[in-house]
């Protein structure tokens, strides 16, 4: 059950194997975890709404005469709620590199930006986003294909 949800929301998954799908994603989610520009990242981010839009909006709110719990909690807890979305998807952003890394060094080459398959192309351009790759740049740093697990 909470296997389907994370295939649905990280697509790229499915390119891999079934027997290596979940330790890819042990990998991939738990080396963002463990950073911890992440964790500052998501204070800031959630300090920051409060100071910027909750502090100056129920200022002028209540200036106008508008109090009670709407001003002093439904509001300051729908800013919480958009910076957590907006915290979720930088985390799923950075999951997501983590996995195109992991394909790429596993031997299925993927885009870095959009994971589009680029298994066989003519040139070093990404067909779907435009964006050019090295295709030695993920083995290089990584462990080349033939040296692979
Ligand atoms: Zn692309």
């Amino acid at each position: 059950m909470f296997r389907r949800w994370i295939a649905w929301w990280f697509p790229d998954l499915h390119r891999l194997d079934v027997s290596v799908r979940w330790r890819v994603w042990h990998s991939s989610y738990s080396q963002v975890w463990r950073r911890p520009v992440y964790w500052v990242l998501a204070i800031v981010i959630q300090v920051g709404v409060q100071i910027c839009l909750n502090v100056p909006i129920s200022r002028y709110a209540r200036s106008h005469g508008f109090h009670g719990p709407i001003v002093s909690f439904v509001m300051p807890g729908v800013y919480a709620f958009l910076a957590g979305l907006l915290i979720i998807w930088l985390i799923r952003r950075a999951i997501t590199q983590n996995l195109r890394r992991e394909l790429n060094a596993r031997g299925v080459p993927s885009c870095l930006h959009c994971g589009y398959d680029l298994t066989g192309l003519p040139e070093p351009r990404c067909p779907e986003c435009g964006r050019a790759f090295n295709p030695q740049a993920d083995d290089a740093t990584r462990g080349s294909p033939d040296r692979s697990d």
